[in-house]
């Protein structure tokens, strides 16, 4: 029997990339460890998941974005009092004071497959449990994402290694979140799901999303992500902004064109080539009732995330000094039938300069 330990500071070797810019596994023999089935009960500790807690919510948070995944592998969750101990047979889940944020065990056997996987939470950890994206740090908060560090370790959980090459819940998972309006969600995303496929097949679901972070590099074995930007489209300079409430808000002019950067992604199992509009929007809630300014035909493989920029114009006839929302709802037209719809739209903050034709009057402006 092999004991391999996954924690989410650091692991070391043993990892073998499907390809380039991709999902990593747990090397085993010439193949990958993973679980012989694809279904696996795996216990929760109700001493760490009160009924009814913020945690027990988050941890059926998890627990359902890991079972959107793109494969036919699925967790079936059964909270119970039963003691959880590494190495017992049983595949668990608890909190306790542990260095990392999160831990992951995993044993396999001779013929490569999992046998027991025990995931830990750090209780010393300042978690937000809630999706109210403004408990988040990411967005003003003070909380990491309790979900984002569960669905990374239950990514180790279904065999899957660090990925530092792309935008990936397997690198930094506290900023790899889906955010439109107030929410911010967990979310497994394009690679891990790919990854899944690799290991246990594809279920044939689709789902395509559009997220305002993005790939910057790598710090060890993990991708580290930022925010998308808008912009200068001659130049490609990111264009000036202010700080508001831990978001970049940009400054633009009425009647600016700008280059909107966007990551577009498609955890599902077939190429999809999606309309894609961009829109602004008087509150951060992007939709399809906003402004429409343009559209777009995106192609995306599902084994490629795809960070890309679009131009638009800024409408003339935006009020001057006041904040609206530019962004972008992929599959605007409802075509494609996805196991995931929230994840359809995302914003970047803008501000409008006061300028020269804010001075004028416009005699549709003028109520006698
Ligand atoms: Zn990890």
């Amino acid at each position: 029997m092999k004991t391999f330990i996954a924690p989410v500071v650091a692991i070391a070797g043993l990892l073998t990339a499907g390809y380039a810019n991709a999902y990593t596994t747990y090397g085993c023999g010439s193949g990958s460890a993973k679980w012989s089935g694809t279904s696996k009960t795996i216990y929760a500790n109700r001493a760490s998941f009160p009924v009814g807690s913020g945690l027990e919510s988050a941890l059926y948070d998890a627990i359902a974005r890991l079972n959107d995944n793109a494969s036919n592998f699925t967790f079936n969750l059964v909270i119970d009092s039963y003691p959880p101990s590494l190495n017992n047979g049983y595949s668990e889940i608890w909190i306790e004071n542990i260095s990392p944020p999160g831990v992951t065990s995993l044993w396999w056997n001779g013929s490569c497959n999992l046998t027991e996987i025990d995931i830990r939470m750090d209780s010393s950890v300042t978690w937000t449990t809630s999706t109210s994206k403004t408990t988040q740090t990411n967005y003003g908060g003070t909380g990491r994402p309790f979900q984002t560090t569960l669905l990374h370790e239950l990514g180790h959980g279904i065999g899957l290694g660090h990925e530092a090459d792309e935008y990936n819940i397997m690198g930094q998972d506290w900023d790899h979140v889906s955010t439109n309006g107030e929410s911010a969600y967990a979310y497994f995303g394009e690679d891990a799901d790919d990854g899944a496929v690799f290991l246990y097949g594809g279920d044939g679901t689709q789902d395509v999303g559009v997220v305002h972070w993005r790939y910057t590099g790598a710090s060890g074995e993990y991708s580290s992500h930022d925010r998308t930007r808008l912009l200068d489209p001659s130049t490609l300079a990111e264009l000036p902004y202010s700080w508001v409430n831990g978001e970049k808000r940009y400054n633009v002019n009425r009647g600016q064109s700008v280059r909107v950067e966007l990551t577009f992604e498609n955890n599902g199992n077939d190429y999809q080539y999606e309309d894609t509009g961009y829109y602004v929007s008087t509150n951060s809630t992007i939709s399809t009732i906003d402004t429409l300014l343009t559209t777009r035909s995106i192609g995306l493989s599902p084994d490629n995330v795809l960070t890309s920029a679009w131009n638009v114009t800024i409408p003339g006839n935006l009020n001057c000094s006041t904040a609206y929302w530019i962004g972008a709802v992929i599959d605007k037209d409802y075509s494609l039938v996805e196991y995931n719809s929230w994840n359809n739209a995302t914003y970047i903050p803008i501000y409008t300069n006061f300028d020269f034709s804010c001075l004028f009057i416009f005699p549709g402006d003028i109520t006698l």
